[in-house]
């Protein structure tokens, strides 16, 4: 049931309030104690939140009702309060209105490991005992994990630097969870906020809550009318942070990577960054720059950030705008990422001149139709061809690093019969033959199936 992020589905469709209200008796029996629950806005979290509460409150759980919070806001409140057993965020994240969704947050305030979320799936598959009338679960609310989150994140940057710096910025919020936080946040930085979409409407009429380049193009416009420093938005429920620069262009996810990657890991005078090895090899590039190394793991930010926790890594995340600062927490943080983004700007001058100085990388990205169960053969198949003369990396599919510095990667997705490839390299032409030489390669393995 569970993927990547939770469960996740259309709402009364795979997604309904039977399945919360089991899934509430499943996830209270395994935590079996104190459980915070928050959501982002969406129209349908009221059912969800009601049938979840219906069922941890049947097998004896407490709850505490945080509100409408981000998911690192509550994972904050997990992490800080040890009489909590753990945590639930109702939000299908960047996903469209009619989706929902349910994510377990483990004792610490990380994402629920999958083993963990196998025994309460085999939970939620059996009949599940009931308490007496006596033991039943009680709700209580507490209105202030949002701004404790905020201030836990001031605790962590030069808020006295960033206040002399009197910036200015617009923040999206999506309509979503960050409405409760992103404008807090920006007022006790002493940044001068213009707010977009920061009404909370979980139909989401601003813009679709994925922080695409198509989705933020008012952010852009915004940002280039006002002279601002930097404008930012976030996703539904406010775990990633995506920017655009004070001439209103976008910034691709690896390129926001990479400058708070330096920032972090330059302060500290070195360090290891964590981050999946479909990153831009710019970033290690960058890192290294400054005293630092990489260490790569398979996609997935709980694999990211359990494998900073064995590193002792300072910081890590993904090319999508989720970053990982472990001296606050081990898991996407939104508001971290903002008030980092404030002490680079204030450090390193303003954006654009700094992503106009980061080192350029073409990546070309492609996926291919390819059965679920041809997807080992094929990967072994390309492994045959190419191992010689080549660095061979099996994190995640498959990495093939060459002498020029390029790469290509073959990851077969987790949950859909694709096959994507991605291809990196300096050289544009080089970056886009391969894409086209690997896309070839998959074609011409699954052609000789089909005639075999
Ligand atoms: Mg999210």
């Amino acid at each position: 049931m569970f993927g990547t992020n939770g469960v996740r589905g259309i709402i009364n469709n795979d997604m309904t309030c039977d399945l919360a209200l089991q899934m509430g008796k499943a996830i209270g029996t395994f935590f079996k104690g104190d459980v915070a629950v928050a959501s982002d806005t969406r129209v349908s979290a009221p059912m969800l939140r009601s049938a979840l509460y219906s069922g941890l409150m049947a097998v004896g759980c407490n709850i505490i009702d945080l509100g409408v919070i981000p998911t690192p806001a509550i994972q904050y409140y997990v992490k800080t309060h040890a009489s909590v057993a753990g945590g639930v965020m109702i939000t299908a994240s960047h996903n469209p209105p009619e989706f929902n969704g349910i994510k377990c947050i483990d004792f610490d305030g990380t994402e629920m490991p999958r083993e963990k979320e196998e025994v309460i799936e085999d939970f939620y598959s059996k009949s599940i005992e009931c308490k007496e009338w006596n033991e039943l679960g009680r709700i209580s609310k507490y209105s202030n994990a949002g701004s404790d989150y905020v201030d836990a994140v001031l605790a962590k940057v030069d808020v006295d630097a960033i206040k002399a710096a009197k910036l200015t910025a617009v923040v999206d919020c999506a309509n979503g969870a960050a409405c409760s936080t992103a404008p807090l946040l920006m007022e006790k930085l002493g940044i001068r906020a213009i707010t977009l979409n920061a009404n909370e409407q979980g139909d989401f009429p601003g813009h679709p809550s994925e922080p695409t380049e198509e989705n933020l193009k008012d952010l852009s416009c915004l940002v280039k009318s006002a002279g601002a420093d930097f404008g930012v938005a976030h996703d539904g429920d406010a775990d990633r942070a995506v920017f655009v620069t004070n001439t209103g262009a976008y910034v691709p996810g690896e390129k926001s990577l990479s400058l708070i990657a330096k920032t972090v890991i330059s302060s500290l005078g070195g360090g290891k960054v964590v981050t999946p090895v479909s990153s831009s090899s710019m970033v290690e590039e960058v890192v290294k720059s400054v005293g630092g190394s990489l260490i790569y793991t398979a996609v997935g930010s709980p694999i990211v950030a359990r494998r900073m926790i064995q590193e002792n890594s300072p910081f890590g995340g993904e090319e999508n705008g989720g970053l990982i600062f472990a001296d606050h927490q081990y898991c996407r943080d939104g508001a971290m990422t903002i008030a980092k983004m404030a002490e680079c700007i204030v450090r390193f001058g303003p954006l654009q001149d700094q992503i106009d100085q980061l080192p350029v990388y073409y990546v070309e990205k492609r996926k291919v139709t390819c059965p679920n169960n041809r997807k080992d053969d094929l990967i072994n198949n390309i492994v045959e061809k190419y191992a010689e003369g080549n660095r061979i990396d099996r994190t995640d599919g498959l990495k093939i690093l060459f002498d020029d510095g390029g790469w290509v990667l073959l990851r077969p997705s987790g949950t859909e019969p694709i096959f994507r490839i991605y291809s990196e390299s300096k050289d544009k032409e080089l970056s886009a033959s391969r894409g086209i030489e690997f896309e070839q390669e998959v074609l011409s393995f699954l052609e000789g199936i089909g005639k075999a």
